[in-house]
């Protein structure tokens, strides 16, 4: 194994896998993904990976839209399947809510996404699950769904090992070297290497990474808990993933009529030690859940709980990833701060924070998302106030 790289990538979640791909593909000669566990193991195995498009701000929705194409090319691009299944993705809308995704709605369309407000025959039609009480409208995403998130990263994984890219898994970085305004490498437990670049890419514990450096990364550590359940067999069960922002509650189709079920914006965030928190869910939480599921989807009466785990959210002060160089800062690239919707972007972002290294060439909206924009006082709005899935 060598000990000079181009690239080092800190983190194999979806925004690392991505990244290290995207890289090879670029025509980046040496470069490494380190992973102190298996591919996934942070916050992207315990995603609910569902896909949308539908967001309040154009570089989001772009940033999904393209990582919905990716998603539908991956077997083709790849070699191996992301497990995405193009189920179709509704939004539940109060009336407060309505002018916002109205206006939301017209932008997306605008960057040629298929998304429109469903009248009530096709909505009824499409939807026998639903209890339309107090639901004024109905977004519908024809090409959203949801992923499977191991799988999808393994195939980036998978890809960039066939390209060359070297693996180090169970491998924990301790620090990052620092020389002057320069980034250097990587400490790990049996020696040092060294890079060109470094990509910290490791979710809620980059903030940690950064600091071994002298380099601060505003970042909360947030818990977030999803609950896998079961209906009682022969029900119609909402065949697609859901942001129902009426109950606040997201739900994501697993198969066989199962399913899983989160809370949506606005809810309680609890900040946690991401090195000590608890990976459960609380009783409070399933009893909660389960009224609002069942009250608006009224075949789910009588389901059965079949698992339930809480893991991170590595949120950003304005809840938008920081990606991208620093400045003052040689060979440093941050990659992280997802805040709950890193999973449907990982794909997008990581191919053009791969296209920034290799040839200095950004997207003028992609930019903005450097971790400048804090003391730039450029933050971006929060009006899509967190996941809604
Ligand atoms: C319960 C839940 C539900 C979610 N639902 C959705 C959803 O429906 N749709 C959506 O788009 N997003 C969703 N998200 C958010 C999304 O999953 C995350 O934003 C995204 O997966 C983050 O990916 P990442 O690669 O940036 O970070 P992570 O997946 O956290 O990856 C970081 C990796 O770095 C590794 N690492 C950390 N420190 C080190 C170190 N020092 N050395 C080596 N390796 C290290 C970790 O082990 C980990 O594998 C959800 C998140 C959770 C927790």
């Amino acid at each position: 194994m060598s000990t000079h790289y181009d690239v080092i990538i800190v983190g194999a979640g979806i925004t690392g896998a991505s990244t290290a791909y995207h890289l090879k593909q670029f025509g980046v000669k040496r470069v490494a993904l380190i992973e102190r566990g298996q591919p996934a193991s942070g916050g992207t195995g315990k995603s609910a990976a569902i896909v949308r498009q539908h967001y309040s701000t154009p570089i989001m929705a772009r940033l999904a839209r393209d990582s919905v194409d990716m998603f539908a090319a991956m077997r083709q691009e790849l070699g191996a399947d992301g497990g995405y299944v193009n189920s179709g993705y509704c939004f539940l809308l109060t009336a407060e809510m309505l002018p916002g995704a109205r206006k939301n709605v017209a932008m997306q369309q605008g960057l040629g996404i298929d998304t429109r407000f469903l009248d009530d025959q096709e909505r009824d039609q499409r939807m026998p699950w639903l209890n339309t009480e107090g639901v004024a409208g109905v977004v519908y995403e024809k090409r959203g769904g949801y992923a499977d998130p191991v799988q999808t990263t393994e195939a980036y994984v998978g890809a960039f090992q066939k390209q060359g890219g070297e693996v180090r898994l169970k491998t924990p970085v301790r620090e990052l070297t620092r020389d002057g305004d320069r980034i250097t490498g990587v400490i790990l437990d049996d020696g040092r290497l060294a890079a060109g670049a470094v990509v910290n890419a490791a979710g809620p514990w980059a903030k940690y990474l950064a600091e071994s450096a002298r380099l601060e990364l505003q970042m909360r550590s947030i818990r977030e808990q999803d609950l896998v359940w079961q209906a009682r067999q022969g029900r119609p069960v909402p065949n697609m993933s859901v942001s129902n922002g009426v109950d606040a509650i997201y739900l994501r189709p697993l198969g066989d009529g199962r399913f899983i079920l989160g809370r949506g914006f606005p809810k309680p965030y609890t900040d946690v030690d991401p090195y000590n928190y608890k990976e459960t869910a609380d009783d409070d939480f399933i009893a909660e859940v389960q009224e609002r599921a069942e009250r608006r989807f009224p075949p789910l009466a009588g389901m059965k709980l079949l698992q339930h785990y809480s893991a991170l959210y590595d949120v950003t002060p304005d809840w938008y990833p920081y990606i991208g160089p620093r400045t003052g800062i040689q060979g440093y690239y941050d990659g992280s701060g997802g805040s709950g919707h890193g999973f449907k972007i990982g794909p997008a972002i990581g191919k053009e924070l791969a296209r920034w290294i290799a040839t200095g060439e950004v997207a003028e909206d992609f930019a903005p998302l450097t971790y400048d924009r804090l003391a730039a006082g450029r933050l971006y709005n929060q009006s899509f106030g967190g996941n809604r899935g």
